[in-house]
């Protein structure tokens, strides 16, 4: 499973349609100060249900993230984000080679949530990615801070994030669970 595409709209400084189309292994994504590079990484989380507006670095309500003008372009009303993600090897539990997710949002309103173009709860986009390693609390995004804290850590420490890295962790849980019993 990868990531194929991210297509932004009106999301922070995407104020025009924007496609990002990525490959299979390994992506930088290089630019200036202040080009947008950190964004991409906050339209991923927020697509993923990601409800705290400080963690998205935005304003107090989710609708900031909205692109909200520059000096050259009016503010607009909607932001969209669909990430595109290959599932010809079936990790999510769907029979689709592609799983689209998208969240979109309008100046005032609750967010809106569609897997696969149909309209869904936060809980299916959640379920969806639950057990794929791309959860909200799961490693899939290691942010700065993480990488410095994960430097610096205790041999046994580290070595629990590589056992949360590998799916082992899960299963010492279980096990830890039935041993109890
Ligand atoms: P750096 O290299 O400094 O980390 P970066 O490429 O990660 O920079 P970002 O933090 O992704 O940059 O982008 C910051 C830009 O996004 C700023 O110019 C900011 O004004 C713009 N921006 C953030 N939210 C919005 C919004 N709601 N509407 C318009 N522009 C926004
Ligand atoms: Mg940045």
């Amino acid at each position: 499973m990868f990531l194929k595409r991210i297509e932004l709209q009106g999301f922070k400084s995407f104020a025009d349609r924007t496609v990002l189309q990525f490959d299979q292994g390994v992506t930088g994504i290089v630019g200036p100060n202040g080009c947008g590079k950190s964004n991409i990484n906050d339209a991923i989380r927020w697509v993923l249900g990601e409800q705290s507006t400080k963690s998205l670095r935005s304003g107090t309500a989710m609708s900031d993230i909205i692109f909200s003008g520059s000096e050259v372009r009016k503010p607009v009303n909607l932001a969209s984000v669909s990430l595109v993600f290959d599932n010809t090897q079936r990790i999510f539990a769907t029979d689709f080679d592609e799983v689209e997710i998208t969240r979109v949002i309008r100046r005032n309103r609750d967010a809106q949530y569609l897997i696969n173009r149909t309209p869904c709860r936060l809980k299916d986009v959640t379920d969806l990615v639950m057990d794929t390693g791309l959860g909200r609390d799961s490693l899939s995004i290691i942010t700065q801070g993480n990488i410095s804290s994960f430097a610096d850590a205790k041999p046994e420490d580290r070595r629990s994030l590589f056992e949360e890295a590998a799916g082992v962790a899960k299963y010492k849980k279980r096990k830890k669970t039935s041993l109890a019993k």
